[in-house]
């Protein structure tokens, strides 16, 4: 029996606001535990929340950008839990009313562009910290988190494969990003992600039974686990067994899924409507105002960049997976780059460089503006392309300009015929057994002479003279 799995994803996506959802505390990361509170996030009895208006304008403003419906009325809820980290004894969040429901995300998967619906997306407060440090006889609790605004965005079960499933969390972060309403850092906890995971038989209309996993922090982690989940449950299918809905915990250490509790222990939180906030109605104004701000999705970008400057899709999408990426590449185009090896150099040379130091385009010392100008040296034949590589390591190091590079280290090249004449001939005399070869029918030597002049020309010789004298002489 051929088996398809079947996936539906949860993500917590922290609100970029400078404050909290219903106080003014500072969301600030990082601080002195429990510094950013106040009797409002830590619980105490008779305080009053209110609504941050920021925070209900970036869950519009998200919706807006995943084609949701925005409801003009909706309400928050109480979530009731008990747990050190939440001093209420409840969790204030959004029901049957959310704020944003029945949207679309597009994703492309192996060149095939898929929809994955969004079931809603809603507003709700995080809660605090537990730390357990020290000797092991006491835990902490640190409140700074509670009261941070979060989105948690809902998928509908469209997404067939953990790529699927990993491809849709690098659009939903991009597009965060974009919008300037999350920073996506997967590592500090402000993008969190819970996959649901059934199998079914192949042809099957009903979803199976699904487990939901916890505690993935990273889009390797979202394939690895999932890929994971999927074996275990066609085993246990196969064997004879039966899948239970479940919480799973994601071990990344062992790579493995682990039961944490089934249906029976499932919490009851007793939702009910939160009545020291007032129901909020959404005007139709706000949301032509908010849509009006909507910047250029990573989409419509990739759309453009193929059409206005006849890029292939692939190094479009690799291109707009950063707003930042976008707009360097954009600059060094307005600057006189030529699109398609302005891209060459960001996705081959810039990225290495980057990936080497851990870095990304924020931290880019190197102007898009600086890569046009070393282009025009290579048109114009100051210098090779081979040479140009070390000049853009010494511009992405220094922050220098190519041309200054060049004339500091002596990097011109060479395309006087009389000295590159010289260095051939010393290699033809050099190698005469290769020679031999050579002019015995093994025209594959030919990159082996041009290698052995260049080499001894310390990179500086033109190419193109170099093989049209050795040709010549050979
Ligand atoms: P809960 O709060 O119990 O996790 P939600 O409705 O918030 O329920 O989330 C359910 C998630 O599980 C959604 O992302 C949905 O797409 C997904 N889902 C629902 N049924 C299945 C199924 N049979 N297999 C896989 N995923 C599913
Ligand atoms: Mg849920
Ligand atoms: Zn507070």
């Amino acid at each position: 029996m051929k088996y398809e799995a079947v996936i539906g994803i949860e993500v917590h996506a922290q609100m970029l606001t400078d404050t909290k959802i219903f106080c003014g505390c500072s969301t600030k990361f990082g601080s002195e535990p429990n510094t950013q509170t106040c009797p409002v996030c830590i619980g105490m009895p008779g305080v009053l929340p209110v609504l941050n208006r920021k925070a209900l304008e970036f869950a519009i403003r998200t919706g807006l950008a995943t084609g949701c419906k925005i409801s003009s009325h909706s309400r928050f809820a109480r979530k009731n839990y008990f747990y050190p980290d939440l001093p209420k004894g409840y969790q204030i969040s959004q029901y049957e009313l959310p704020i944003c429901e029945h949207g679309c995300i597009e994703i492309v998967v192996d060149g095939e562009i898929r929809k994955v619906g969004i079931t809603r997306i809603h507003m709700e407060e995080d809660a605090g910290k537990n730390i357990h440090e020290g000797d092991g006889n006491y835990s902490f609790v640190d409140l700074n988190r509670a009261g941070v605004p979060l989105m948690e965005i809902v998928s509908e079960p469209d997404i067939r494969s953990p790529r699927e499933a990993a491809e849709y969390m690098k659009k939903l972060r991009t597009m965060l990003r974009y919008l300037g309403v999350c920073d996506g850092n997967m590592e500090q906890g402000s993008l969190r992600c819970d996959a649901n995971v059934s199998i079914r038989p192949v042809g099957q209309k009903e979803y199976g039974i699904r487990a939901e996993v916890k505690n993935i922090n990273s889009f390797k982690f979202v394939e690895k686990a999932l890929e994971y989940e999927i074996k275990r449950q066609i085993k246990v299918v196969e064997e004879g067994g039966k899948i239970i809905q479940e919480t799973r915990l994601w071990d990344s250490n062992r790579g493995v899924t682990e039961a944490m509790r089934g249906k029976e222990e499932a919490h009851d939180y007793r939702y009910f409507p939160e009545p020291d906030l007032v129901p909020m109605v959404v005007e139709q104004k706000l949301i032509d105002e908010i849509r009006a701000t909507l910047p250029e999705l990573p989409d419509a970008k990739r759309e453009r960049f193929v059409s206005d400057y006849g890029l292939p899709e692939y190094d479009a999408d690799l291109l707009v997976a950063e707003k930042t990426t976008a707009e360097w590449f954009e600059e060094a185009i307005k600057s006189g780059g030529q699109p398609k090896t302005v891209s060459n150099w960001m996705m081959g040379e810039l990225t290495r460089l980057l990936n080497e130091e851990n870095k990304t385009m924020e931290g880019c010392l190197l102007k898009p503006a600086q890569l046009a100008e070393m282009l025009k040296l290579i048109d114009k034949g100051t210098i090779s392309g081979k040479i140009a590589k070390t000049v853009f390591e010494e511009m992405y190091k220094t922050g220098k300009d190519a041309d200054a590079i060049v004339k500091e280290k002596g990097l011109v090249q060479v395309s006087d015929e009389g000295t590159i004449e010289k260095a051939v001939d010393e290699v033809i005399a050099k190698n005469p057994k290769e020679v031999e070869r050579f002019k015995a029918g093994d025209e594959k030597l030919l990159g082996f002479f041009v290698g052995q002049v260049m080499k001894l020309t310390k990179g500086k010789a033109n190419p193109q003279i170099v093989n049209e004298l050795l040709k010549k002489k050979l």
